[in-house]
C-alpha cells in the first residue's frame, strides 16, 4: 500500500524467464511472447483510470523485454509507481541495475530460495543462479550504500527443499543487504499443477520451522512478512502475516479490495478454512489457508492456541503508526468485521477439504457444445473450447462434480458444471483480449455464476476449490 485508498495491481507483461523454478506457476506459458507494447500502454492507462497507483510486475522476468526501459518510462510518464518481481539474475550486471534505477525503478522484489548452490540450482533449474543472485544482491546493496537506499523485498518460497534452512537464509540476506531498505519475505509455495505440487510442504510441516524463523527474524532488526500461511502456522508471530496486515489495512484501504466483477481479485478470494477452524479462537480474524494448498494436502488445520486479545495487543504494538489511538477491542471488532466482509455474507459454511481424487464419481454427461454469433473467439479460447468438448473428463474436478455443458459465444467459453443437485457456470475469457489480466486464473480470466435456485448452496470455498481444479487445464 502506498497511500490512502491506494489500489495495487499485480500485472504480468511477459512470461519469458531465464530460470525454471520447480514450483513455477507459469511453466507452460514461458514460451509465450511478451505482451505487445501498445497493449502494455492500454493496460497501464486502464490501471490509472481505475485508480491504481502502484503496479507490481509478477510473471516471468520483465527485464528480459527488449523494451524494458521504455516500459519503465511509460509508467513514469503516467505517474504509476512500479515494483519489479525478479529472480535477480539480470541485476548481476551492475550497468543494467544502474540503468533500471536511472529509469525510476527503485522497488525490487527479489526471489531467493536458498543459500547454497546445490539447493538454489535444484529449485531454480538454472546453472550459475546462485553466484549471479549473490552478485545481484551485492550490487543492490552497493547502490543503496552510495545513493538513496533501494527497497528490497526478498521473497523466499518456502518448500520442501529449503524448509530446514530458513533461518540461515534470513541471516544470509540480512548480511548481504545491510544498506538496503530490506524486508524479509517468506511465501507459501502455491501448487497450481501436479509438478509444482510435489514441492509443496503441508502446512503441518511448516509450523515448527516457521515458529523458529519468526523468533529468529525478530533478532535481525529487519521487517519480515509471511505470505500464504494461516495464523496457526505463525503462533506468536501472527502480526507478521501479510493477510492479517491486509485486513488491518482494510480499515484505511477499503477501496483496495474492489469487487470481483470489476476485474479485481477480492481480498481473501484464494483462502479457505477447514473443520478444525471451527474450534479456533482466531477463526473470526483469520482467512484460513490457501485453497490450492489445502486441496492438494487435504489437511485439517489445527486450531491456534493464541488468545485474540493478546494478538490484538501485539498488532497494535507492531503497527503503532497506523493504529495509534485504537483500543484492542476496537481493533478486534474491526478485524472481525472485515474478515466477515471478505468471506462474504452470510458467513460461509466450513467445508471439509475436497478430495484430491482426479476421477469424477460418474462418467461425464455428453457435452452439448455450440457456437453462437458474436465476437470471434481468440485462437487460444477456440483451442480451449475444442479441448473441453473433446475430452472434458481430463478436468481434475473433485467428485461428484462433472462437466455438463460447454458453450462458446462472444469471446467467452461458458463451462457448465454440475453435481447431483446443483449447477454452476464458469465463464472463461482470454485476458489478452481486454487487458483484464488482474482476475486471471491460469492463462485466462475466470469468473462464475450460479443459477438463482442454487444460490446459497455453493459457498465461496467450494467455488474456489472448483476454480483451483480448473486452473491447470486452463493454462
Ligand atoms: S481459523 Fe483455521 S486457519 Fe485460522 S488460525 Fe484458526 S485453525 Fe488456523
Amino acid at each position: 500500500m502506498n497511500g490512502p485508498h491506494a489500489k495495487v495491481a499485480i500485472v504480468g507483461i511477459t512470461y519469458r524467464c531465464n530460470q525454471s523454478c520447480s514450483f513455477c506457476l507459469d511453466r507452460e506459458r514461458r514460451r509465450s511472447g511478451d505482451m505487445p507494447f501498445d497493449e502494455v500502454r492500454t493496460l497501464f492507462e486502464t490501471l490509472k483510470r481505475t485508480g491504481v497507483t502502484r503496479a507490481i510486475f509478477m510473471t516471468g522476468e520483465t527485464g528480459l523485454r527488449a523494451d524494458f526501459f521504455d516500459v519503465l518510462d511509460l509508467a513514469a510518464d503516467l505517474g504509476l509507481d512500479l515494483a519489479l518481481t525478479t529472480n535477480g539474475m539480470l541485476f548481476a550486471d551492475e550497468d543494467f541495475l544502474a540503468r533500471t534505477v536511472a529509469h525510476g525503478l527503485t522497488d525490487f522484489n527479489v526471489s531467493i530460495h536458498g543459500t547454497t548452490p546445490d539447493v538454489v540450482e535444484a529449485i531454480c533449474g538454472a546453472r550459475g543462479t546462485w553466484e549471479r543472485q549473490r552478485q545481484a544482491l551485492r550490487n543492490l546493496n552497493a547502490r543503496s550504500a552510495t545513493g538513496s537506499p533501494l527497497n528490497v523485498y526478498t521473497k523466499t518460497v518456502v518448500c520442501r527443499a529449503n524448509l530446514r534452512s530458513l533461518t540461515t537464509i534470513a541471516d544470509d540476506l540480512t548480511a548481504l543487504l545491510p544498506a538496503a531498505r530490506l524486508t524479509l519475505g517468506f511465501k507459501q509455495a502455491v501448487p497450481l499443477d501436479p509438478q509444482a505440487g510435489r514441492e509443496v510442504a503441508p502446512y503441518a510441516a511448516t509450523r515448527e520451522p516457521l515458529a523458529a524463523l519468526a523468533t529468529h527474524v525478530a533478532t535481525l532488526g529487519r521487517p519480515a512478512l509471511f505470505d500464504g500461511f494461516p495464523l496457526c502456522c505463525l503462533v506468536g508471530a501472527e502480526q507478521l502475516s501479510r493477510e492479517l496486515g491486509d485486513l488491518v489495512a482494510a480499515r484505511e484501504y477499503r477501496l483496495a479490495m474492489p469487487a470481483k466483477d470489476d476485474g479485481w481479485i477480492p481480498l481473501g478470494a484464494e483462502y479457505r478454512k477447514t473443520p478444525g477452524c471451527g474450534r479456533c479462537p482466531l477463526a473470526s480474524l483469520c482467512l484460513g489457508g490457501l485453497a490450492s494448498v489445502l486441496h492438494l494436502t487435504g489437511e485439517d488445520l489445527a486450531p491456534s492456541p493464541t488468545d485474540p486479545e493478546e494478538l490484538a495487543l501485539r498488532l497494535l504494538a507492531h503497527r503503532a503508526d497506523d493504529l495509534a489511538g485504537l483500543s484492542a477491542a476496537d481493533l478486534l471488532e474491526h478485524l472481525a468485521e472485515v474478515t466477515r466482509a471478505v468471506e462474504g455474507a452470510p458467513k460461509r459454511r466450513v467445508e471439509p477439504a475436497p478430495e484430491a481424487s482426479a476421477t469424477p464419481a460418474t462418467p461425464p454427461a455428453p457435452l452439448p457444445s455450440r457456437s453462437e454469433p458474436g465476437a470471434p473467439l481468440s485462437p487460444r479460447l477456440a483451442a480451449l473450447a475444442e479441448r473441453l468438448a473433446a475430452d472434458a473428463s481430463a478436468l481434475q474436478l473433485p467428485a461428484p462434480w462433472r462437466v455438463s455443458t460447454v458453450v462458446t459465444a462472444d469471446d467467452v467459453v461458458t463451462l457448465g458444471l454440475r453435481d447431483d443437485t446443483r449447477r454452476v457456470r464458469f465463464l472463461v475469457r482470454d485476458h489478452r483480449a481486454d487487458a483484464r489480466a488482474l482476475a486471471r486464473v491460469g492463462a485466462f480470466d475466470l469468473s462464475w455464476t450460479t443459477e438463482p435456485e442454487h444460490r446459497g448452496t455453493l459457498d465461496r470455498a467450494e467455488l474456489h476449490a472448483l476454480a483451483c481444479a480448473l486452473a491447470p487445464f486452463l493454462r
